[in-house]
């Protein structure tokens, strides 16, 4: 196989694992159930008490997370709502 048919597997292996890669690697505090805490956090002490209890959460929606920042205002919702 030549040098310019193994890059262009490798880049044919790079798209197929973009669409078949789960949704939410681990990086995101969802995966480990920290959002849902700093979202209780949050309800019950205010933003700033959630951001100092959950140092990583913070930094990690600040840096802009859409699925994250999505999903805490989902969560807030639901802490809200008499479910
Ligand atoms: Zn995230």
């Amino acid at each position: 196989m030549s040098a310019k048919a193994r890059g262009g597997a490798s880049r044919a292996w790079s798209r197929l694992w973009g669409l078949v890669r789960p949704s939410r690697p681990d990086d995101h505090p969802n995966a480990s159930g920290r959002l849902g805490e700093y979202a209780a956090h949050q309800r019950q002490f205010g933003a700033a008490a959630a951001e100092r209890e959950f140092p990583d959460v913070a930094e990690h929606l600040a840096r802009g997370c859409a699925l994250c920042s999505a999903d805490l205002q989902a969560t807030l919702a639901l802490l809200a709502s008499d479910v």
